[in-house]
């Protein structure tokens, strides 16, 4: 037999398949050592054919079959292969995407304790042998079954170790799976009746001919529910199911529901696991011992088999594309493992992306709204506070006073209140402080970017360039500033208005360590804190009842992040954070803080329109030309050694440049240039930026791009980037 190959190295040059003679012990989807180059190597066996057209003499053997490391499974294979194909990647980066670095070194192995069993509870004691009665009498109260660490702790050693000789007990190694989180409760919680909206959601997700259902339900409408429902109706068929979150903080809560409807058949996956749990976790999965995986963006690619069911919850949420290679799309994923086991994919949301909503509106997706909250509880209002106006009235602090006020009296009431801060955009945008002024880019209505190194204005989406303001251009003003202040500072300055308040402060500072998202939270619901300040991560999922006012600090500084998402992601994230405030009996409140009241976007937001929003936005999208009217794709070429990083550029810009002139109606600008960023980590870094009327050239751009691979140069294709840097 003769086996194909692929090492788990990951470099241009050994991007191929490989074959060696092996026994019939080998099957697909094996990982085995095998001779290459000088010494050895690990790679899957991805396919077994009769013969090979290499020359016999020069074929060699597979040395070894790795043992206990998990065989890939047939559909994971050509999953890989798909998106190495799509992504122009490697298809050793592909394979390990399936395969958490645990399992590949091998470093991880099970953990095992020794386990004590009754065999013969009928015994017969001396009365000198008081301890070894009283461990048989222990063990017949525990199912007859106990720790033997815990028995030599408790009864002695020497005991055990008699009723051991004399054949009483057996001493039994035993698997332990690590869990993670299992402090959570798993009780079995009462399941509600469905609300006529919910049971309609499930039949139309159930019922539909389309692969994907958008359920498009605002905050507290439900939409959990209808999760659990649908993955409950597959399980019931036998099938599994992947449950998708965006945030790791995010994941407890949704597991805790999960194991109170499913017990011990969800597992989790998601990086902020130890290699233990994560090893025990995945392998749970990839027995059949657990159905559900649940997790961030990588639990797209769960050991499962037999999928009935995907669900990406908060399919808005950037974090579902990967920003590193292979920068795959976990829609695309999702998608593809969705047709080949003939399920459903359900994307949730209650502020869908414009792309998505799009793809409902004209038929290719399911539309399934869920239009009001469970209980009909109203949603908070939102009151918008002009910041100009505080500076004006000489109040510089971050707080307005109607922001002060609603906080003096959450305190005196005994609520809990949450700040958020607006950090995206943060650092490189500005501002003027005394009319709201943003400087955009003449070409494309996106907010330019100051760059130190040549005080200048650039515009990221076509390279432009404009003189740094010294006055604002709308009002001559002159306190032209970096927008956007720092969560300690807030901390700070909250600390000294109300110095008797307990503050919790979550921001990537304070949530280092595995778990330390959900000890902040954990800390907040169990109301040891009055207010929670956070940045984007506060803004997701969690369901705090006590909380009754949200403070949106700068609501507008996602709005001048230099992204033509920009409009799009405020929007999200206010109706995000607006959502957390009364979740409860009480009515909660929201006052959104700006620079740009009159904001289309702003308005949209604190009104709850998102219709209003997306009609709004997707005129815009259209009028100057952007997703999901145009495709943008920026090839990102990088490297230490600058001319054979520009020597990369220039010949790939070449055979780019012979697609633009073949089919210059497809494309809407076309040119190469300096990255924003021009230098990151001793990498040089240029850019082809291409906007296309349509995704119809992608198939030939991979390619060409593929064609110029140079050893000590990346190139990296993005599609529909949100941050150029
Ligand atoms: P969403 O995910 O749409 O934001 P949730 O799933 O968080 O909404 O639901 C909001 C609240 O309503 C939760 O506290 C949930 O337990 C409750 N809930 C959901 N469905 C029902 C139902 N059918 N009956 C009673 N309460 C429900
Ligand atoms: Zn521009």
């Amino acid at each position: 037999m003769i086996a194909e190959v692929i090492v788990d190295i990951v470099h241009n040059e050994v991007d191929r398949i490989f074959d060696y003679i092996c026994d019939d012990n080998v099957s697909v989807g094996m990982r085995v050592t095998v001779p290459f180059a000088r010494g050895t190597a690990t790679g899957f066996v991805i396919k077994l054919k009769p013969e090979s057209d290499v020359p016999a003499s020069k074929l060699k053997a597979v040395l070894r079959v790795e043992q206990g490391a998990p065989a890939l499974k047939k559909e994971c294979l050509d999953l890989a292969f798909k998106l190495s194909a799509r992504y122009l990647c490697p298809k050793a980066l592909v394979l390990r995407l399936f395969l958490p670095a645990e399992m590949r070194r091998g470093a991880v192995r099970e953990s095992y304790r020794t386990s004590v069993k009754l065999l013969d509870p009928e015994a017969v004691f001396s009365p000198r042998a008081k301890r070894q009665e009283e461990i048989v009498a222990f063990l017949k109260d525990n199912g007859g079954e106990a720790d033997a660490a815990f028995l030599r702790e408790r009864f002695g050693t020497s005991p055990l170790e008699s009723l051991t000789t004399k054949g009483i007990v057996r001493m039994e190694k035993k698997r332990v799976m690590r869990g993670p989180y299992l402090g959570l409760s798993k009780e079995p919680k009462e399941k509600p009746d469905l609300t006529a909206a919910q049971a309609r959601a499930v039949d139309l997700i159930e019922g539909t001919d389309k692969t994907v259902a958008l359920l498009f339900g605002v905050t507290g409408s439900g939409k959990t529910e209808v999760y659990l429902r649908l993955i409950e109706s597959q399980l019931k068929r036998g099938k599994t199911a992947i449950f998708l979150v965006p945030e790791i903080s995010l994941t407890p809560q949704m597991l805790s529901q999960l194991r109170a409807r499913f017990g011990e058949a969800a597992a989790i996956l998601h990086s902020g696991l130890s290699a233990g749990e994560r090893f025990d976790e995945w392998q749970r999965l990839q027995s059949g011992a657990a159905k559900i995986a649940i997790g961030a963006r990588s639990a797209v690619f769960a050991p499962l088999e037999n999928v009935g069911l995907i669900v990406i919850d908060e399919e808005h949420d950037p974090s579902y594309i990967s920003e590193r290679a292979p920068r795959y799309n976990t829609f695309d994923v999702a998608y593809f493992r969705a047709r080949y086991n003939h399920c459903k994919l359900v994307l949730g949301s209650a502020t869908p992306s414009v792309e998505t909503f799009r793809r409902a509106e004209l038929g290719e997706f399911e539309l399934v709204r869920l239009q009001e909250r469970i209980n009909l509880r109203p949603m908070p209002e939102v009151t918008i506070v002009d910041m100009r106006r505080e500076i004006k009235r000489g109040n510089p602090s971050p707080f307005s006073g109607l922001l002060r006020d609603k906080l003096e009296a959450v305190l005196r009431e005994g609520n809990q209140a949450i700040l958020f801060l607006n950090r995206r955009g943060y650092s490189r945008t500005v501002l003027c402080r005394d009319c709201g002024y943003v400087a955009k880019c003449e070409h494309c209505d996106v907010t330019l970017t100051y760059h130190s190194d040549e005080n200048c204005l650039k515009c990221h989406y076509c390279g432009a360039k404009y003189k740094m303001l010294s006055a604002c251009p709308s009002c001559g003003g002159t306190q032209i500033r970096y927008a956007g202040v720092g969560t300690q500072r807030v901390e700070r300055e909250l600390h000294s208005l109300f110095p008797t308040a307990r503050i919790l402060r979550m921001d990537n500072d304070t949530t280092s360590g595995k778990e330390g998202h959900f000890k902040i939270l954990k800390e907040f619901s169990s109301r040891n804190a009055d207010i929670l300040i956070g940045t984007q991560m506060v803004a997701k999922g969690h369901d705090f009842p006590f909380v009754t006012l949200v403070g949106i600090l700068d609501a507008d500084m996602s709005l001048h992040f230099p992204d033509y998402r920009s409009g799009e992601r405020t929007f999200q994230l206010i109706t995000q954070v607006a959502g957390r405030s009364g979740r409860a009996q009480a009515r909660g409140e929201v006052v959104l803080q700006t620079f740009d009241p009159e904001n289309y976007i702003l308005r949209f937001a604190a009104d709850y329109d998102y219709m209003g929003f997306y009609r709004y936005e997707i005129g815009m999208r259209q009028g100057t030309a952007f997703p999901p009217f145009a495709k943008i794709v920026r090839v990102l070429v990088s490297g230490e050694d600058e001319k054979k990083t520009l020597d990369v550029l220039r010949e790939l810009y070449e055979n780019l440049k012979q697609l633009y002139t073949e089919n210059t109606d497809s494309f809407l600008f076309f040119n190469r240039m300096h990255a924003p960023v021009k230098r990151i980590a001793d990498r040089f870094r240029y850019q082809i930026l291409m906007r296309l009327s349509g995704g119809e050239l992608l198939s030939k751009i991979y390619p060409i791009c593929d064609g110029v691979a140079h050893k000590d140069v990346f190139i990296e294709v993005e599609e529909d980037p949100s941050n150029l840097n």
